[in-house]
């Protein structure tokens, strides 16, 4: 399929402000789509050329990219430089620098999907000297082939900057509509991706195999599996008619997740909540867990904590100091880790997601050799309310936000927020509401102190059901001086010109500068209320919001949902 088809997608989604009219713009285009180029293309709409957890990095800057726009176009550098001046865009300045090319004598031939797979791809795969010139030519090469504005979007697609709002579960949907007719069989769908949460494998066992093909999807090891959440309660008595008698109760420890994956060849890698490839990051853990847990091959989840040379448990804060690209090895003597196992979804060839919890906890203590290093979580179990409650003081003693409370017969029900995991939270216990986690979609200009810079941001839950993300609260309140001045740049990357196509908001919160739904804040409120002005829950709103903390390690869809909302606002 050539490129230019895809192209006419993207400018369709481009003026799209609406989540269903995208839905319907993809699957009328997903039904034209060969199934050899369906996975990419599914990636390609989401501006990604693999799915995320591979981390394909095409490791190429704005000035590289300007370059190639100059060769591919006959143009001088400075010339491209100039026109970048006035745009402010590269994708916009590649498009007007190849409307101008002249006509060679010898047609090239159109950039097809498969083309640009294969030289993005190989882009990936050069490191070292040399590189980046080769990288420069390659795209130099997909430039000569792509019409003036495939060039505007494939130039995006380089620097990551292909912002069409559409996110995995749009194309889910859009894919749903497309194969089976139904957007009620997204629920399939959506089965399928909780454990293999990669668009183009669903996309092309659909596109061949139907949803029979579908079904069969099994777990990998080396493909993370959407991780399980944990649902909240008001009142301890309501944990026993949740998970009557015997549960077993667990630390909240207030560290990093990690599923980390180990093959057969030995190889440990590691995946963040939001499934990305951690591995560079903790090469110290994957040390511990090669040595300290027995297994062939294993998937299992802990929860990564800062310790000190006591082994004593460091705030988060410490540990965040480990989120970081460069001086990992001064890192690793600086800040030690722990890491708390307590989750085993795979074993040796067999998949554990449809074993009960009393079974996997087992098998969790059998394979990890406890050390300073790599542990189990602390447990108890049992049918008393009284000893729940001593475990929960201890925890807090410990410094850890709470306890996990889990149904002993409970499965591990992937990318769900169900019943067999309840956490009780310290804030509880005080009587306070829980905190949110909420995407920043937009801000509003500030006055007086926060003249020049943004006074306020408008922030919204997300709607699971419908794919949308709905506002909750205006955020203004809580931001340290450094968190100001570091918000906006950090915003910046996501700027849109006009409100996302899947943010669903009132007229009376037309904010002045749009984002790109990606940017999640931990919000402390005092109380939930119906409000004329919020989407939320069709009219919910979080009063007196204060900003606690930025939670990088989250998605935007993996904020909080509006039906969580609306069920704390019930209770
Ligand atoms: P929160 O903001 O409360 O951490 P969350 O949305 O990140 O919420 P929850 O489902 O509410 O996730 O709580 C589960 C989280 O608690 C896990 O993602 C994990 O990081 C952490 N956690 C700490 N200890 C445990 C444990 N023993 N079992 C499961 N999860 C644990």
């Amino acid at each position: 399929m050539e490129f230019d088809k895809l192209v006419d997608v993207y400018e369709e989604l481009e003026k799209t402000a609406s989540g269903n009219q995208m839905r319907e713009i993809l699957s009328d285009f997903f039904k034209k789509v060969p199934k050899e180029d369906i996975a990419l293309v599914s990636y390609l709409t989401l501006g990604q050329i693999a799915s995320e957890y591979e981390s394909a990095v095409l490791g190429l800057a704005e000035k590289t990219v300007l370059k190639a726009i100059s060769s591919a176009g006959g143009v001088s550098l400075k010339k491209v430089q100039e026109i970048m001046q006035k745009t402010g865009d590269v994708g916009l300045t590649a498009e007007k620098v190849l409307q101008k090319k002249p006509q060679t004598l010898i047609p090239l031939g159109k950039l097809t999907i498969q083309c640009l797979y294969d030289i993005l791809h190989k882009i990936v795969t050069l490191s070292g000297t040399g590189s980046q010139d080769k990288k420069t030519q390659l795209l130099v090469s997909a430039l000569q082939k792509a019409s003036p504005q495939g060039a505007k979007y494939l130039t995006r697609i380089v620097l990551g900057t292909l912002r069409m709002g559409a996110g995995d579960m749009t194309v889910i949907d859009s894919l749903a509509i497309a194969f089976t007719g139904d957007k009620k069989n997204k629920e399939h769908l959506e089965r399928a991706y909780n454990i293999c949460p990669d668009v183009g494998v669903i996309a092309e066992t659909l596109a061949t195999h139907g949803l029979k093909g579908l079904e069969k999807i099994q777990v990998r090891v080396g493909r993370p599996i959407k991780m399980m959440l944990a649902q909240r309660v008001k009142e301890w008595e309501e944990v026993v008619k949740k998970i009557p008698g015997t549960l077993a109760a667990e630390g909240k420890y207030d560290g990093e997740r990690v599923q980390a994956h180990k093959t057969t060849e030995g190889k440990v890698i590691l995946f963040s909540r939001r499934l990305e490839n951690i591995t560079d990051q903790f090469p110290d853990l994957v040390e511990y867990m090669q040595k300290q847990i027995n297994a062939k091959e294993f998937i299992i989840e802990a929860e990564i904590l800062a310790i000190d040379k006591e082994g004593k448990h460091l705030p988060f804060q410490t540990l965040m100091q480990r989120r970081r690209k460069h001086d990992i090895e001064e890192y690793i003597k600086k800040i030690p880790v722990q890491a708390k196992v307590f989750e085993i979804l795979y074993l040796n060839g067999k998949s554990f997601l449809n074993e009960p919890y009393k079974k996997r906890i087992d098998h969790i203590e059998k394979i990890v050799h406890k050390g300073k290093h790599c542990t189990t979580a602390d447990r108890i179990i049992t049918d008393n309310i009284t000893k729940l409650k001593t475990f929960f003081g201890e925890m807090l003693e410990d410094k850890q936000e709470g306890i996990m409370i889990k149904s002993l017969e409970g499965t591990y029900q992937a990318g769900t927020r169900g019943w067999n995991w309840i956490k009780w939270k310290k804030d509880y216990s005080q009587d306070m509401i829980d905190t949110f986690d909420l995407v920043i979609i937009g801000a509003f200009y500030g006055r007086g102190k926060r003249h020049g810079t943004y006074g306020a941001f408008l922030c919204a839950v997300y709607n699971a059901k419908e794919d949308t993300f709905e506002t909750v609260c205006k955020l203004g309140t809580g931001l340290t001086d450094d968190m100001l001045a570091s918000l906006p740049i950090k915003l910046d990357a996501y700027k849109v010109k006009m409100k996302p196509g899947r943010v669903v908001a009132k007229k009376e919160m037309e904010a002045d500068v749009w984002f790109t739904p990606q940017i999640v804040v931990e919000v402390l409120a005092a109380e939930i209320t119906k409000s004329p002005f919020h989407t939320c829950a069709s009219g919910l709103a979080l009063r007196f919001p204060r900003f606690v903390r930025l939670r990088d390690d989250k998605k935007a869809e993996q904020a909080t949902t509006s039906e969580e909302v609306q069920d704390m606002f019930e209770k």
